[in-house]
Parts: structure tokens; C-alpha cells; sequence
């Protein structure tokens, strides 16, 4: 049985940083990047846009590519990578238990740095149009046909609130921001950007009561908070940007944990309640919750693990079979195909010229994945299928389709969110998948066209 010296569950500014140091102290971490049951790998700021207070980029830097560069950085210095969920935490054993769908990990110390997740309104029908018009980030789904020029509304008053209801002008024809309080908790520039915009309305101390529609969400009935009176609003969209609940749910009853979900430590240090166990970024920090502070914690804590590890004698040597991924090539930059530089033999192409050449073409099974431009989850998504697609050895094909480029493609292909994946044999739709899925489910559905 191999003990690991440390895990890292989380995959946001604040794991990966803590990979970077740990790795560099040469404690071969191995790093759980979560899948769907935290967020998504890559952490919050795969749901962004610009980040403009990063330190080191002067002219900001889009979330997902920072993600995608502290990733790398930590995988060049030999982080290994499960991209799967943690779903069981064992504290109370020597070494330490973690159980993901695949396997049991066993350590003797672990750094949680599982981040925080959206919080859900629950109301009576959000179950039945959740994906067909509710969305928990706008920088993902805005884009997509079905909210073009439509009313649309935001549930919030936070900065998260603000800046996805002015994201969300630049492609809804009115935005309406749902307000619980008589104020915006966001801060004064954002705030001041919400109340100053014509296309945005503020309803003030208003909760939302339900949704309706038919196969996709029509209305929202907001009441206000003192006169009870109800409004029907008619929207396709409805963004829900309501806080976020710290992932801790697995830690409960095993180490000390405050009354909101919080993991307690010193004010500033990363030691929890049970030693060998750290705890950095947002998890622990119910009061910065930024990308610097959470990257801050993450080394704090990687240093403290090391001291920890060296102290009681526990580093050794992990001989590994193979890392996995190999290596981080850093996201090619494609060109859209068009008639002079288009391969009928390409692994990986971009655009409708493409689609419609290997539609008609083609007798490989072609993967199509719609992705639009800030989308978080697509960053996660398009190196798994590009890898699905060098497992193949050019007996698959892909194409990329950028949503907000080619709407008409888009909506005639009933896509109403990114990413989205189509899996299509002599041009027959045989596979639809919504979001990010495990490489797996796509080489099965493969598999299967290949053997039949
Ligand atoms: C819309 C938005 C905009 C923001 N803009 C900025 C900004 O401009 N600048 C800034 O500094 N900050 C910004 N923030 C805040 C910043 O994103 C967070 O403070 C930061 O991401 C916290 O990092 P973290 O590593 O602690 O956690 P997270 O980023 O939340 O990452 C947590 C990770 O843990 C994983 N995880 C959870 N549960 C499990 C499990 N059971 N097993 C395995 N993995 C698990 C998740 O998949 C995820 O990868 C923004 C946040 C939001 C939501």
C-alpha cells in the first residue's frame, strides 16, 4: 500500500498553489481536483471573467486562463492530478483515508482546500427549469442563443450579482436584478456601474417566490419583502449569483468546523483541529475570499504541511508508475478552418466549415463541442476530449463550435448551455452531453459505435 506524504483536495488558486510549493519541496503531492460535487475543477474563478487584481498580469487576465496557467505550473513541477471527487475523508485513522469514485488514497497529511459552491434559491419549480433558463454563471451560459436579446434577471446584490448583471446586458435586451435589501453589498464602482445602467432594473427588497414556463422558464414571480404584493416577470434567464457554501460537508464531526461550514483555525494559520491536517483558501476564510489570499493561504499551508512531515519523520520517496497528465502543452491556438486550410483527416478543427464538411464527408464518429468564449467549464472539458481523441489515433474527429461566433449553427442544434458535447455517426445524433463528464463516458459511447 503506497502512503502519499500529502493530498490536496481542491482544485482552485489555493490547491494548486499549495501543489506548487509542495511539489517544489519535492513531497510528490498528489493533488484531487474535484468533478462536479464542489464546482468544478479549476475552482470559482473558472465562472469569471476578467481578473483584474491578480497580482503579475497589469492588463488583468481572463479567470479560467489564470487557472489554467497555476495548473500547469504545478503539474511542471511534478503534482500528480486525480480528476475525480473526493467523496469520503477518513480523519479518524492513521494514515489517513480518501476514497474518489475509483480508488482508496492513503496519506499522512492533507491539505482542504475545497473552496466554496453556489448557493440554490429552492424554489417549488427551480428543479424543472434548472438548465433550461436558471443558471448558476452567467459567465458561462450568457452567451448562449436562447438569452439573445431577452429579458433576463439576476438574483443577488453582491458583486457577483452586479457584474453578472452587466455581463449579461451585452446580450439580453433588459436585465432585472432581484434584490432582498434596500442596498447593493457590492462595492461602490460596481454598484455605481448597476444603478447608472439603463438596461439594467433594480428591484429593491424583493425575493423571488417561483419560476414557470413550458419547456423553458418564462417568468419569475418576485414578492416584495413589506407590502406582499407579487409580480410576475416575463424572462428566459434567470442567474442565480447568492453566495456560496463552503465544501466541508465531508469533514462533519471530524474536525472543528464553525456554525456557517467554515474550517476553524488560528486567526492567519492553516493548522485545523486535528494535526496533519491544513486547510487554505476560501474553505477556511469566511472574511477575504479572494484569489490572492486564497493562493496565499495554499503556500502557508504547503510550508506547513513540509514542517509537519519533516518533524515527525513521515517524507518518503513515491515511486510513480506514470504522471498523469504527462505534461501541460499549452492550449494551441486554432485557427477556424475554412476552405484553404482544411484537413479531411484533421484530429481537431475548428468552426462550421469543418462541422459541415466532416457531416457530410466523413465516415468517422465526429465529437462536436460547443464552447463559448469565457466559459469556465470548457476549459475543463476540450483537453479530456482532445485526449479522447489522441486515444483514438484519428479514427474520431472533433470540432470546436464557438457559440458566440456561430449562433445559427447553435440554435439549430437545440445547444442551451457550454459546454456542450454531440457525438454524430453518418450524420445521425447518437450521444448529447451537457457539461463537463468524465473522459470515460465519451470513450464507451465510442467504443461502441466502433465495435457495432
Ligand atoms: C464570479 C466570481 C468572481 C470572482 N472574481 C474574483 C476576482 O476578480 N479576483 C479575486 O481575487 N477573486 C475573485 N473571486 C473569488 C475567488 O474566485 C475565490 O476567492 C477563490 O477562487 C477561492 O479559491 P479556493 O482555492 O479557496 O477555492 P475555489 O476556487 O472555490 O476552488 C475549490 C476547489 O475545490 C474543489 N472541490 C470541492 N469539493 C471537492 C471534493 N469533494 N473533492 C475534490 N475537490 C473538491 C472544487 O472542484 C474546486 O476545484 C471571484 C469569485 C466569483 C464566484
Amino acid at each position: 500500500m503506497t502512503i502519499e506524504n500529502l493530498v490536496i483536495i481542491g482544485s482552485g488558486p489555493a490547491g494548486y498553489t499549495s501543489a506548487i510549493y509542495a511539489a517544489r519541496a519535492n513531497l510528490q503531492p498528489l493533488l484531487i481536483t474535484g468533478f462536479e460535487r464542489g464546482g468544478i475543477a479549476g475552482g470559482q474563478l473558472m465562472t469569471t471573467t476578467f481578473v483584474e487584481n491578480f497580482p503579475g498580469f497589469p492588463d488583468g487576465i481572463m479567470g479560467p486562463d489564470l487557472m489554467d496557467l497555476i495548473k500547469a505550473q504545478s503539474i511542471r513541477w511534478g503534482t500528480k492530478l486525480i480528476e475525480l471527487d473526493a467523496e469520503e475523508i477518513n480523519l479518524n485513522q492513521n494514515p489517513f483515508r480518501i476514497k474518489t469514485s475509483v480508488d482508496e488514497i492513503f496519506c499522512h497529511s492533507i491539505i482542504i482546500a475545497t473552496g466554496a459552491s453556489a448557493n440554490k434559491l429552492n424554489l417549488p419549480n427551480e428543479k424543472i427549469f434548472w438548465s433550461k433558463g436558471i443558471s448558476a454563471c452567467a459567465i458561462c451560459d450568457g452567451a448562449t442563443p436562447q438569452f439573445r436579446n431577452e429579458e433576463l434577471a439576476v438574483v443577488g446584490g453582491g458583486d457577483s450579482a452586479c457584474e453578472e448583471a452587466v455581463y449579461l446586458t451585452k446580450f439580453g435586451s433588459h436585465v432585472h436584478l432581484i434584490v432582498r435589501s434596500n442596498n447593493l453589498k457590492a462595492s461602490k464602482a460596481m454598484s455605481d456601474r448597476v444603478i447608472n445602467n439603463p438596461r439594467i432594473s433594480v428591484h429593491w427588497e424583493n425575493e423571488i417566490i417561483d419560476v414557470d414556463g413550458n419547456e423553458w422558464l418564462e417568468s419569475i414571480k418576485i414578492k416584495n419583502k413589506f407590502s406582499n404584493t407579487t409580480e410576475q416577470i416575463n424572462i428566459k434567464g434567470l442567474f442565480y449569483a447568492i453566495g456560496h457554501t463552503p465544501n466541508t460537508d465531508l469533514l462533519k464531526g471530524q474536525i472543528s468546523i464553525n456554525a456557517k461550514g467554515y474550517i476553524e483555525t488560528e486567526s492567519g494559520r492553516p493548522e485545523t483541529s486535528k494535526e496533519g491536517v491544513f486547510a487554505a483558501g476560501d474553505v477556511a476564510d469566511p472574511e477575504w475570499r479572494q484569489g490572492v489570499t486564497a493562493a496565499g493561504s495554499g503556500c502557508k499551508a504547503a510550508l506547513a504541511a513540509e514542517r509537519w512531515l519533516t518533524q515527525k519523520g513521515l517524507c518518503t520517496l513515491i515511486n510513480r508508475e506514470s504522471v498523469e497528465p504527462a505534461k501541460t502543452k499549452k492550449e494551441e491556438d486554432i485557427k477556424e478552418s475554412t476552405k484553404e486550410n482544411f484537413q479531411s483527416n484533421g484530429k481537431w478543427q475548428k468552426g462550421s466549415y469543418a462541422l459541415r464538411r466532416l457531416y457530410h464527408e466523413s465516415s468517422n464518429p465526429l465529437l462536436v463541442v460547443y464552447t463559448s468564449p469565457n466559459c469556465g467549464p470548457c476549459h475543463v472539458l476540450k483537453p479530456q476530449l482532445k485526449r479522447v481523441i489522441e486515444e483514438f489515433k484519428g479514427t474520431i474527429q472533433g470540432i470546436e463550435i464557438d457559440i458566440d461566433l456561430e449562433q445559427e449553427i447553435a440554435k439549430d442544434a437545440g445547444v442551451i448551455g457550454t459546454p456542450t458535447v454531440q457525438l454524430f455517426h453518418n450524420k445521425e445524433l447518437k450521444n448529447q452531453w451537457k457539461g463537463v463528464k468524465q473522459r470515460n463516458e465519451f470513450t464507451k459511447a465510442i467504443n461502441k459505435i466502433l465495435n457495432s
